[in-house]
């Protein structure tokens, strides 16, 4: 009886009618089979690339570069931070604190400019 089972099913992958001799199969060859699996394993990649870079967003960005994030968070920053901050030139910020227009405190043979000392030029 077993070995005589006909089953009309519909091929999962391919969509094709067919006929089955076990109740489990759901594919009508073993190409279609094969492919399924692997359709389903790339989903399966697809949808852990995904959920990697959601969790993972802030190990991805670039650390050689300044990021615009940890400028914001900062009270005392360099003229290059300060000019990154307001989207000038490190050149003029040197000319703005030459001019006395902006306090900075020389560190070594750096200016560190405090955050509020920005702010209070747009107030
Ligand atoms: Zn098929």
């Amino acid at each position: 009886m077993s070995s005589n089972m006909q089953i009309p099913k519909t091929c999962q992958y391919c969509g094709k009618a067919y006929i089955a001799r076990t109740t489990v199969t759901k594919y009508c060859t073993a190409d279609c089979s094969k492919k399924a699996y692997k359709a389903h394993k790339r989903q399966e990649k697809v949808q852990s690339t995904i959920e990697q870079e959601i969790k993972g967003d802030k190990a991805l960005q670039p650390t050689n570069s300044i990021n615009p994030n940890s400028i914001a968070l900062k009270d005392y920053l360099s003229v290059n931070e300060a000019s990154k901050l307001i989207g000038v030139s490190r050149w003029t910020i040197q000319r703005m604190i030459k001019k006395g227009q902006l306090n900075a405190v020389p560190f070594g043979n750096k200016h560190i400019v405090k955050r509020s000392q920005i702010e209070s030029l747009f107030i």
